[in-house]
């Protein structure tokens, strides 16, 4: 069970210095039960203390790594049952399943689908973010070769090695252990042989049982084995049953800090039909799975999936924004027409992708609104004439271009006069009120 406030801040040194940012060792200790706050924010807490707090104070889902830099997949960590209750932390990982039973030349279409799928929405870059080799044929050379291979044609891509065969897992793993790999296929039958190769490379482990009660078995007895990173599956295969047994593992996680279960979890989500497919992962990414196993990459599918995925993963307290500055759009010269907007990052890519369909090279001014759109800024004051003439004059911008035009949104018409008042010799021109009509603007001047 998790620490209340009280028994934390028993363990805790009670000199109130208030190094740690906290007024009282009270308010600190209450903000570690509520897990808003790190324990290392105190530099005087003793060994002892450290040892149990430090469990106490972990996140109840472990935080797992998968695979190495740039691409590397964090997951776990995650501390409530609903978005709104905070937020979600590490979204959930997309993979890609690559039989070594398939033919080389499906083998690398599929690797190739993987490189090419990434998208950007709204400035981040969405994408199938791993591949698991999973050995149906059972040949453990050809696994091995089908591995490497891999992930000599993609280095950066996390790998997620399926087989329930030591020998298999040890040669596989072995050839690519330095990419930190999720060797996934534990169960009861093998849990020592696969333990021990996961404690030998220092990965983690994908253990999988029919039922929680044999999983939290299963993951009780290979901790004791010496392993601390598991990837869990309950073997849940139906939607029913998927959404039951991820709903029991976070709330036992969460709501009773059950370490047995307080593992990132994996969802097998393969299916002939693939909108079926679909329709699994969409389960697996609204309800707890921390990675989701697809047989192909579609278009369609991914475009689904990667929007259901940001939409639930992005932080509903914070909105959305994107840095306050003049941005060049295309080869603008001092010139091109000046635009502005807020720093909404949704509004941001709506209008900077317009500006660049209409292929006028224009600068686009982005004003720090908190990360509101134009109308809500406008009516929350954030965005007027005022603070709109202040942005422009200390932006500096009237030294690169040759014009003192400024375009406005149209939904701001109201606010031209006033910015012309506050900007003495500029003009202030409206521009339209939706994004979509950007082009034409732009071309017809
Ligand atoms: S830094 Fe430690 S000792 Fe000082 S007030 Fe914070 S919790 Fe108490």
């Amino acid at each position: 069970m998790a620490l209340t406030g009280v028994e934390i801040f028993k363990l805790l040194p009670k000199t109130n210095c208030k190094k740690c940012g906290h007024p009282t060792c009270l308010a600190f200790a209450m903000k570690l039960a509520q897990r808003q706050a790190s324990l290392d924010a105190c530099p005087d807490v003793s060994e002892e203390a450290k040892k149990v707090l430090g469990e106490a104070s972990a996140p109840p889902i472990r935080s797992i790594a998968l695979g190495s830099g740039d691409k590397a997949v964090k997951m776990g960590e995650e501390n409530v049952l609903f978005r709104h209750e905070k937020r979600f932390v590490n979204p959930c990982a997309f993979a890609v399943e690559v039989k070594d039973s398939m033919s080389d030349d499906e083998i690398n279409n599929t690797v190739d689908g993987v490189l090419n799928s990434e998208i950007d929405r709204v400035g981040q870059k969405l994408r199938i973010d791993a591949i698991l080799v999973s050995n149906a044929s059972n040949d453990a050379g050809r696994f091995e070769g089908v591995v490497k291979a891999i992930a000599s044609k993609a280095p950066a891509v996390p790998l997620i090695i399926a087989t329930g065969n030591p020998a298999a897992a040890e040669a596989a793993v072995k050839a690519v252990a330095d990419k930190k790999p999720l060797l996934y296929g534990a169960d009861e039958s093998n849990a020592d042989a696969m333990a021990n190769i996961a404690k030998t490379h220092k990965i983690p482990l994908g253990v999988t049982a029919k039922g929680l009660d044999a999983l939290t078995a299963l993951t009780e007895k290979i901790k004791g084995l010496g392993v601390e990173d598991m990837v869990i599956d309950p073997g849940a295969r139906t939607a029913k049953e998927i959404i039951e047994a991820n709903t029991y593992i976070r709330r036992a996680a969460i709501k009773k800090n059950f370490k047995a279960l307080g593992y990132p979890v994996i969802t097998l989500a393969q299916r002939d039909d693939k909108m079926v497919e679909a329709l699994i992962a969409v389960l697996g990414v609204t309800k707890y799975s921390s990675i989701v196993v697809l047989s192909s990459i579609e278009k369609w599918k991914n475009l689904a999936l990667f929007t259901l995925r940001q939409n639930i993963y992005t932080d509903p307290q914070v909105p959305m924004q994107v840095e306050q500055k003049v941005y060049k759009i295309g080869e603008a010269t001092p010139e091109s027409p000046l635009t502005i907007t807020t720093n909404f990052s949704l509004t941001y890519f709506i209008v900077s992708g317009e500006i660049e369909n209409s292929k006028v090279p224009t600068r686009l001014a982005v004003m720090d609104c908190e990360g509101l759109s134009v109308l809500t800024a406008w009516a929350a004051g954030k965005f007027t004439a005022s603070k709109i003439a202040q942005f422009i004059q200390e932006s500096g911008i009237e030294n690169e271009i040759s014009h003192k035009e400024l375009i406005i949104p149209g939904y701001v018409a109201i606010l031209s006069g006033a910015i012309e008042d506050k900007l003495p010799g500029w003009k202030v021109t409206v521009g339209p009120r939706e994004a979509n009509a950007l082009p034409a603007f732009l071309k017809s001047r």
